[in-house]
């Protein structure tokens, strides 16, 4: 997720003209019977480019305006990552919220009220996620609902009053959204519930294999390889994790990123493997305060692991 520097409009700019040049050729060189389709190519072309530069425009209001007072104020106390960090990154940290704020809106659902901390902790997490990938992007997403509680998955989404019927308090939609239930978010498990969710939109929207869609080819080999040695195994705390469904990579992949962000010291001393993978899937490296660069600068200072959520329904 990154904030584009004006400059980069007027490469895009001469991209697009360099386009509309090759794809007109053709039209010129068979005549004049079909050179009347070259203005529709110039159009398209115009059409496409004003559309793009509308989208970084709009990215780059969101980040200098911030993601608004209340937001600020509750970032440092919902967000260890952020509380790590120096000024100068801190300001990065806010507006790229801001960004993600506003192309995922946070909606309430069914008479939850959606507050500065619900919108925080979400921002938080999807930012913290993608911190050391500034490349990467959430894939065919639309936005958060919030619910008030937890909710059914068989597909009525209604909300679960009643004890002992099943339900869950998270939920990645094949849809592109993600449902998080509200008490649970602002309570326990947190930024646990967001980070697992967010975390499934970044494993893709098609294939839910526990490879994040943007990961090049030799690093998805690497992580595919690590993941069939390590999944198995569980992860300290999560015996109940799937060990033989179809969800079985996607929910490791997901459990084990929320794990390597809110517990790195834990994970790093009980699967060093496979923490040593995360820090390469994710580009950060919590548990020792480095943040993986190609020049790396003065590291923020240590984040410790934050207690483990009390036990409570299913994410799925
Ligand atoms: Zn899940």
């Amino acid at each position: 997720m990154q904030i584009p520097p004006r400059e980069s409009d007027r490469r895009r700019l001469a991209l697009s003209v360099i386009a509309c040049s090759v794809v007109s050729l053709p039209f010129a060189l068979a005549g004049l019977r079909y050179s009347i389709l070259i203005p529709f190519a110039w159009i398209m072309g115009w059409l496409e480019y004003r559309a793009w530069k509308r989208r970084r425009e709009a990215r780059r209001a969101a980040a200098e305006s911030g993601p608004g007072e209340g937001v600020e104020v509750e970032m440092p106390n919902v967000s260890p990552l952020y509380a790590s960090l120096s000024e100068e990154d801190a300001a990065h940290f806010r507006s790229l919220a801001a960004v993600f704020l506003n192309e995922h809106p946070v909606t309430a659902i069914a008479g939850a009220e959606v507050s500065d901390r619900t919108k925080a902790i979400v921002a938080a997490a999807a930012v913290t996620l993608l911190w050391g990938r500034p490349e990467w992007e959430y894939p065919a997403f639309g936005e958060v609902l919030i619910y008030p509680g937890i909710f059914s998955d068989d597909g009525s989404f209604r909300l679960v009053r009643n004890r002992g019927e099943r339900g869950v308090l998270g939920m990645a939609h094949g849809l592109g959204v993600v449902i998080l239930s509200l008490p649970h978010l602002e309570g326990s498990p947190g930024l646990s519930l967001a980070l697992h969710e967010l975390a499934h939109i970044l494993d893709g929207p098609r294939e839910t294999d526990g490879i994040p869609s943007q990961m090049t080819k030799a690093e998805k080999q690497e992580w595919a390889a690590v993941m069939e040695a390590e999944t198995g195994k569980g992860l300290p705390g999560r015996e109940d994790l799937p060990r033989h469904s179809e969800e079985r990579p996607a929910e490791f992949f997901a459990e084990a990123a929320d794990m390597f962000f809110t517990r790195p010291a834990l994970l790093a001393s009980r699967r060093p493997a496979l923490y040593d993978a995360l820090v390469k899937v994710f580009r950060q490296d919590p548990s020792s305060c480095r943040r993986i660069q190609e020049s790396p600068e003065a590291p923020p200072a240590c984040r410790e692991d934050t207690p483990p959520p009390a036990s409570s329904p299913p994410q799925t």
